[in-house]
């Protein structure tokens, strides 16, 4: 592990945004637009006016990358640009006589807007959690079996909805369908079981080759980065719609992430050991190496009419078990092509314990154990008006990487 380095910006300690992290974002400031940033202690770095100080000097790219709406084009010159652009500005923010602590390219968090950071071409959601896929399998189908024959022989997914993929701080409606009481024919309107899914996305970073699938072994050199990820989910129009074809509606309407794009170079560090997997995997899925990823998860709901926050959730990345290069594996293994800004989704990251599990389904029971609110109400699902937060971190030898946070409030029916 690198030792800590020494910036001459001021940091809080507990900052997620530490100089072991420069995470990408999209931002825009007022009467200025859209335009891509690094984020460091309070601040974000103007990459494009960087630039114009001579930061990335000799590094021959074009600024245009950095004056677009979206990192796409950032992302598309490849690692080898991408990685360092970074280590640059982690290098110039330990020189005292860096043009950057000089000319000041730097704009404080609270003047700025967040957006959306990649222009998402696919979306794909994972089912990966092996505790997440059994509290499912047990909740609806049989306690004894609850995960399905095919569950640890391949990574899961299904194909998502792109166009709904939104930035934190933007508000949803709580979505109306039909769903099917017990005991009477479908009925049309709002979802009565509003529910957040706790989990992590990955941005594809490298085009592939319709025809070619991806390995394992190289499948982290086709990802740019990681960011926070809330798959809202309607349980009850879910419950009635899924079968045979899987999630639809239930799920299309929605879903959130953090603005700050983690790359993997930042979590470098926070590899671990993934769980044993037993049966053994089919010779395609099967991997080397550290690939899980130790990240801190939580979840906060916020009612609408306190200012309290309960923490109902916390969960941690590393239980996963199928990992991201095995998820990248069996999407491609068809010859199924992927390309910069897709974005690939965990599924729900449970842990063993109640307290960890990643959505209202699992912690209230299916409604059978409301969870306590730190204002006294309880919830089953979520209230209109509440507020779903979710952070993550690393932190390993005083040193953090952190997400910042995805956030958005559940507001009523149109
Ligand atoms: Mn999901």
């Amino acid at each position: 592990m690198s030792d800590k380095l020494n910036t001459w910006i001021k940091i809080q300690e507990n900052s997620d945004f530490s100089i072991h992290n420069l995470p990408f974002g999209i931002f825009s400031t007022p009467g200025k637009s859209k335009r891509a940033g690094v984020a460091i202690g309070e601040f974000i770095i103007d990459l494009k006016q960087a630039q114009s100080v001579g930061v990335f000097s000799n590094m021959m790219i074009d600024s245009n990358v950095f004056a677009n709406e979206f990192l796409n084009s950032f992302i598309a010159l490849g690692k080898q640009t991408t990685s360092a652009v970074r280590e640059r500005l982690q290098k110039q923010l330990c020189d005292e006589s860096s043009p950057l602590k000089e000319f000041n390219p730097l704009v404080h968090m609270d003047d700025a807007t967040m957006h959306l950071p990649v222009k998402v071409g696919d979306y794909t959601d994972f089912y990966s959690s092996i505790e997440h896929a059994t509290n499912v399998g047990k909740m609806f189908r049989d306690p004894d079996n609850a995960l399905l024959p095919n569950w640890k022989h391949l990574p899961v997914g299904y194909h998502g909805r792109a166009s709904s993929i939104i930035v934190s701080g933007q508000d949803i409606h709580r979505p109306k369908g039909q769903t099917k009481p017990n005991d009477g024919p479908p009925v049309f309107g709002p979802s009565q079981r509003m529910d957040f899914e706790l989990e992590m996305g990955f941005i594809i970073g490298k085009e592939s080759q319709l025809g070619d699938p991806v390995s394992t072994e190289n499948a982290e050199d086709y990802i740019f980065g990681m960011v926070l990820f809330n798959d809202w989910s309607a349980r009850d129009i879910q419950k009635w719609e899924y079968v045979p074809l899987g999630p639809f509606l239930g799920k299309s309407f929605a879903s959130s992430i953090s603005p700050w794009v983690v790359t993997l170079e930042a979590l470098e560090p926070f590899r671990v050991e993934g769980p044993n997997q037993n049966p053994k995997v089919l010779p395609y899925l099967e991997y080397s190496g550290l690939k899980n990823y130790d990240i801190n998860l939580e979840v906060q709901i916020e009612p609408k009419t306190t200012n309290s926050t309960t923490t109902v959730s916390k969960s941690n990345f590393k239980y996963m078990y199928w990992n991201m290069a095995q998820q990248l594996a069996h999407h491609t293994v068809n010859g199924c092509n992927i390309n910069v800004g897709d974005m690939m989704a965990s599924g729900t990251i449970s842990g063993k314990e109640p307290d960890s599990y990643g959505s209202m389904l699992e912690l209230s029971w299916a409604g059978k154990n409301p969870v306590k609110l730190n204002d006294g109400s309880e919830r089953k699902f979520l209230d209109d008006g509440d507020t779903v937060i979710m952070k993550g971190y690393c932190e390993k030898n005083g040193i953090r990487v952190g997400f910042g946070e995805v956030r958005s409030k559940l507001l009523p029916a149109k």
